[in-house]
């Protein structure tokens, strides 16, 4: 039987930290779904749509792995494709109170799936969607934080807005 991940977050955008841990989980996995979620917690600038367009562009050359939107709960997603694992990226200690919560509720609600830490590689240990944002919003070079075939895009779109 094939195994099968999901990497979820808000990807507002999706950057080269989060594709760091997409590509890594596409090794460990036979398939991959990278999924965008809503978080309540969080408003976004982008629209799902464009989330999930933006992630597709940047995905072209992993043959497994797959871009999905949901507005749901994580644990029924998971349990309703068949996944084996739910899997997280950790860069600053902080990330990780929170990513601890969210696995032992995810246990919880799913308990047949795992959550799989993968530590991010350290040049990316500061990179978040938000500073993405941030220095675009201010006209600076985003072009070290993001995938080159969507950099034009999300300019225009933070400029847009
Ligand atoms: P953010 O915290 O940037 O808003 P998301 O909610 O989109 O990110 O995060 C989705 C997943 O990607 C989370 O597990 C998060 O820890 C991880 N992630 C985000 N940025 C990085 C990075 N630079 N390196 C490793 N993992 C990351």
């Amino acid at each position: 039987m094939s195994s099968l991940a999901v990497c979820p977050g808000s990807f507002d955008p999706v950057t080269i930290g989060h594709l760091n841990i997409i590509s890594r989980a596409a090794k460990l996995f036979d398939r991959v779904i990278v999924l965008v979620m809503v978080n309540p917690r969080k408003s976004g600038l982008f629209t799902p749509e464009e989330r999930v367009d933006f992630i597709r562009r940047s995905v072209t050359d992993i043959p497994n792995v797959e871009v999905d939107f949901s507005d749901g709960l994580l644990a029924d997603y998971v349990k309703e494709k068949g996944a084996v694992a739910i899997v997280k990226g950790l860069r600053v200690l902080s990330d990780y109170e929170d990513e601890f919560k969210q696995a032992l509720a995810n246990k919880k609600l799913a308990e047949n799936v795992e959550t799989v830490f993968l530590v991010t590689d350290a040049q990316y240990m500061f990179l978040s969607s938000s500073v993405v944002k941030e220095i675009g919003y201010f006209g600076g070079d985003i072009s070290d934080f993001v995938p080159p075939a969507i950099k034009e895009d999300i300019i225009k779109r933070i400029r847009e807005r």
